[in-house]
């Protein structure tokens, strides 16, 4: 186990099914879902939730269902579908043909709801939406029964099913639960279960004008679907005793629901509402902007899902709300491309070099170890020739006493190449530099000194009649708050404004020319890099930095341990 990983991280939900399967509770069977309503994209928090809901079934041999909660088609688009699918599968994670939609329980959902109102246990409210909320009362005070809370059934049926047929306009008619406008639990004030809504739905169109809403549809999904651990975050605690009032009365199957805590991450917000603001805001670029906690947004910065997942394994499940690093996740990251991501040589900000005791015209193939964490991956042949590229920062002409890299008079390493030695420094009419003349040792080749000569630092290179031009992206984090929106702040007022930093011009080793669109690379001594899914091209690549090597994980890990 390395210095920085956690022993397994405790999750209760795999206790409470341990539990489950020793008495035989569900006659051996887990059955979970992932019950995404589509009306935004996927975020970090997401995955937590489906990483637990399909890792939960794998591990006890049962099965997760993808169910869309549909009930809201004034906020829900085809669009939040598509992208729903292609987050989930992309994690890795497959709900074989159980892609399952609330809506498709509308009919069903209309019998119960006529059964709950034959029993005398729902009926239709004609208050307004403004004196229904006036009614509910507060945290504090009861609520007030309606007027029309003793209704006949009778009547009560025929006004739901006019409701149905559309006769009335919206907001005029609700069905309600008939439970306890005293209840210290709000949810439990006989709350609404049907409204008007005429608005087309993305899947049924026209053939509704009431809607379900959200918690009456999501008990009952769970139920019809047969599920058996129905796991959900800590604000749904409050309405458990609703689902159970709902599933008792009508008498049907009656999952465990299992409250855990939401993934809260710091320098980071993780609300649909508040990611929809970022992009219409226009702080960002889209949904899949490489800086948004979306499931997209880190794929196009180059976050891979096993990542993902280990991060989502190792943050563990609680019953406690907390917030994690956001280091977390970059460090599970770093420890996934450090074992497979090819290293490479880039040139971010170029300086030209100049060996002037190399052959003009002349050049030459060097070997360079593509991953010296797997042998496996081989090598790969770099050109060098007498007109180089290096890290502008990587020469001083005065440098401070704890500089070690390139200055005049003094000799580095060239990776995978020579030694070279600074002899001149060429300025433009401003005195900035603009081009250094070093000279090379033909004794060095391959980066070692046969005398047994050595030098403080290595650069990456590049050969300038070889390299590749590319535009490269680094980011920083959206904000510069670790808790966005602390405090009475507006969260945007946290948003940090040197979050993207577009370099163009950059210089790269003629291999990454071929740089398929998400391939991911370490650029040596500058980070992992990941070729632009939407606008990297052949032969003109884009590349995002997906994180930088510093890990502050593995530091934060280490202080813990002194
Ligand atoms: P948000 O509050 O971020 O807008 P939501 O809860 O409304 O999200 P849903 O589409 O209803 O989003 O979420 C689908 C599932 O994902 C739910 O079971 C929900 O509990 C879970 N989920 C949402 N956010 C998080 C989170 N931050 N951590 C863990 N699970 C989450
Ligand atoms: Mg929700």
């Amino acid at each position: 186990m390395s210095q920085t990983e956690t022993p397994t991280p405790s999750n209760f939900i795999r206790n409470f099914i341990q539990e489950d399967m020793k008495s035989n509770k569900w006659g051996g069977r887990v059955i979970t879902r992932f019950p995404p309503e589509p009306n935004g994209y996927l975020h970090i928090g997401h995955a937590k939730s489906i990483s637990l809901n399909f890792g939960m079934a794998a591990e006890f041999g049962g099965k997760c269902n993808l169910r869309f909660d549909d009930t809201n088609p004034l906020k829900e688009e085809v669009e939040y579908v598509e992208s729903i699918k292609e987050d989930v599968k992309w994690l890795g994670f497959d709900w074989e043909n159980r892609e399952f939609y609330a809506s498709d329980y509308f009919h069903q959902l209309y019998g119960f709801a006529v059964r709950l109102i034959e029993q005398g246990d729902a009926y239709v409210d004609s208050l307004s939406p403004e004196e229904i909320r006036k009614y509910r009362g507060t945290l504090t005070e009861p609520g007030k029964e309606s007027p029309y809370r003793d209704r006949p059934v009778t009547e009560n049926l025929d006004l739901f099913e006019r409701m149905r047929a559309g006769e009335f306009e919206d907001g005029a008619h609700v069905l309600r639960a008939k439970i306890d406008m005293a209840s210290g639990n709000l949810n439990m004030r006989d709350p609404t279960i049907y409204r008007i809504r005429k608005t087309a739905h993305h899947r049924t169109g026209d053939k509704w004008v009431i809607y379900p809403m959200y918690d009456y549809t999501h008990c009952l999904s769970d139920s019809l679907e047969g599920i058996t651990h129905s796991l959900c975050t800590l604000e749904f605690e409050d309405h458990r005793p609703l689902y159970d009032w709902v599933l008792r009365t009508l008498e049907v199957y009656h999952p465990r629901q299992i409250e855990f805590a939401r993934l809260n991450l710091s320098f980071t917000v993780l609300s649909k509402r508040k990611l929809i603001q970022l992009v219409e805001g226009g702080y960002v670029s889209g949904w899949d902007d490489p800086r948004m906690p979306t499931i997209q947004g880190f794929r196009r910065r180059g976050f891979t899902p096993e990542s993902i997942r280990t991060f989502c394994e190792r943050i563990g499940v609680a019953k406690r709300d907390s917030v994690v690093d956001l280091a977390l996740l970059e460090h599970c990251l770093r420890e996934d491309l450090n074992k497979r991501a090819p290293r490479v040589m880039g040139v971010l900000n170029p300086l030209k070099v100049v060996i002037t005791n190399y052959p003009e015209g002349e050049s030459e193939e060097l070997e360079a170890v593509n991953n010296p964490e797997d042998p496996a991956a081989g090598t790969r042949q770099v050109p060098f020739s007498r007109e180089l590229y290096i890290e502008r920062d990587d020469f001083m002409e005065d440098p401070p006493k704890k500089f070690f890299r390139l200055a005049p008079g003094r000799e580095v390493r060239l990776r995978y190449a020579y030694f070279i030695k600074c002899e001149e420094v060429i300025k433009d009419e401003d005195g900035a530099v603009v081009e250094v003349r070093c000279a090379y040792d033909p004794a060095t080749r391959g980066g070692d000194a046969p005398d047994g000569r050595k030098v403080k630092a290595t650069l990456h290179w590049v050969s300038a009649g070889h390299a590749i031009e590319a535009e490269v992206r680094l980011y920083d984090r959206l904000f510069n708050h670790p808790n966005p929106g602390a405090g009475k702040t507006d969260f945007t007022e946290h948003v940090n404004p040197k979050s993207l930093t577009v370099l163009k011009g950059c210089k790269l080793e003629p291999s990454l020319a071929s740089a398929e669109p998400e391939s991911l690379h370490q650029f040596e001594r500058l980070g992992y890099f990941c070729a632009d899914r939407r606008d990297s091209r052949p032969g003109r690549p884009t590349f995002n930095r997906s994180v930088t090597l510093r890990d502050q994980w593995a530091k934060i890990a280490q202080k813990g341990k002194k």
